[in-house]
């Protein structure tokens, strides 16, 4: 399930990758960090800009490397706090990619709090039965230079609405790996992208403002611990019991809550952070007071923090958000035990935020208008 393209995307090169290429071509080797430092630290958009580059070598790296593997067809402006960027790929899969503002008192918009959630794959085949970016399986993965490309896209349209003081820093407070896909299905690509992401020569953002979210794919839980990156772990978990559980998320017969709760456990005792629990709330599906009861037992076990998130329905499936008193009785029941919990109020409802809704519509439409 991989698309090669013509020429690899420079947004997936590490330094040293990056620098064994330019050291093949007799290339001194410190040409690649001026080259990153061209990309992350002053974002220009053309090879012409890196005017300490010899013009030689800008057209065998414009012939070499795709400068950037993701074009922006459209940036959603919501009514409330989100934005949406559609990012176009070379085989023209689309994906998206979400900028989340969470206002603070006594300042303006552009000053609040900004977190990005990217995508992973094209689609995803996990099944989960109430999700948009499952209803027509994977397409493919995407590569570390797509998955990087989503962040330097919102950088530069970050960096088009408030110009920075030339800080060179992302311009962003936290990334969740909570777009379309299953993040922890395309390992390798995850990780090189967030190590680009993380390193100095690359966006330089700590490891531990980025949240990766998985359906629960237990081997590569256990793996991620191992990684020296200290990322954290959101576990979507929808469901307190195997029967619940299972009847939403066809992972869960291949790991069960037995091996998945353990699993979380692992890594939130070898990581020294709280991980959280995500709990989509529909309407008679998980929302009765004995799962909140259930949940509330495994996020004591787990020491976690729990994410209560009202359902956001999509079109075409069944599923409902329970009532606001439905809501607020689970989630007492939870801050009761004094769990840290938050019950998320959706933001950027207006258009569609809910993971690979903005995609699909794009796509129908797409379909309609071709002859
Ligand atoms: N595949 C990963 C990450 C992407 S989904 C995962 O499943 O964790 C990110 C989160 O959005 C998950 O918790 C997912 O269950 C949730 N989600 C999917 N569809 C949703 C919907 N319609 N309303 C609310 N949350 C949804
Ligand atoms: Fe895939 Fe996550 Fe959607 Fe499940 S909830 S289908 S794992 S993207």
């Amino acid at each position: 399930m991989k698309f090669s393209p013509e020429k690899p995307a420079l947004t997936g090169e590490t330094l040293e990758s990056l620098a064994a290429r330019l050291q093949e071509q007799g290339e001194p080797a410190f040409r690649a960090r001026q080259i990153l430092e061209w990309v992350y630290k002053k974002r220009v958009t053309s090879w012409d800009e890196m005017t300490n580059l010899s013009k030689p070598l800008r057209t065998w790296l414009a012939g070499t490397f795709d400068f950037m593997p993701a074009e922006l067809v459209l940036n959603k402006h919501s009514e409330d706090v989100t934005d949406k960027l559609l990012l176009e790929l070379r085989d023209r899969s689309l994906i998206e990619t979400v900028i989340i503002r969470a206002p603070q008192d006594g300042v303006g918009i552009d000053h609040s709090r900004k977190t990005i959630c990217i995508s992973t794959q094209v689609g995803c085949a996990m099944g989960c039965v109430f999700c948009a970016s499952g209803l027509a399986g994977l397409k493919r993965d995407l590569s570390a230079g797509e998955i990087v490309a989503q962040l330097l896209h919102v950088c530069r349209s970050e960096d088009a609405r408030t110009p920075r003081a030339h800080t060179e820093i992302a311009s962003f407070d936290n990334i969740v790996v909570m777009g379309m896909g299953e993040p922890l299905a395309n390992y390798d690509a995850l990780i090189r992208a967030l190590t680009i992401v993380n390193a100095d020569w690359g966006l330089g953002f700590g490891a531990r403002r980025i949240t990766i979210s998985t359906s629960g794919v237990v081997p590569k839980i256990l793996k991620l611990a191992e990684e020296p990156l200290g990322f954290r772990l959101a576990i979507s978990l929808h469901g307190a019991t195997d029967a619940v559980r299972e009847q939403i998320m066809p992972i869960n017969r291949a790991y069960p809550l037995a091996k998945l709760l353990p699993a979380a456990k692992l890594f939130s005792e070898k990581h020294g952070r709280m991980i959280t629990l995500e709990f989509i709330l529909i309407e008679n599906v998980n929302d009765s007071l004995e799962q909140a009861r259930l949940l509330r037992d495994i996020a004591l076990d787990l020491h976690a923090h729990v994410n209560l998130i009202p359902y956001n329905t999509v079109e075409g499936l069944p599923w409902k958000r329970p009532s606001l008193t439905r809501q607020d009785r689970f989630a007492d029941i939870l801050r009761a035990a004094r769990i840290s919990v938050t019950l998320r109020r959706e933001k950027g409802h207006d258009i569609d935020a809910a993971c690979g809704q903005l995609r699909l519509k794009t796509e129908k439409d797409r379909e309609l208008a071709a002859p």
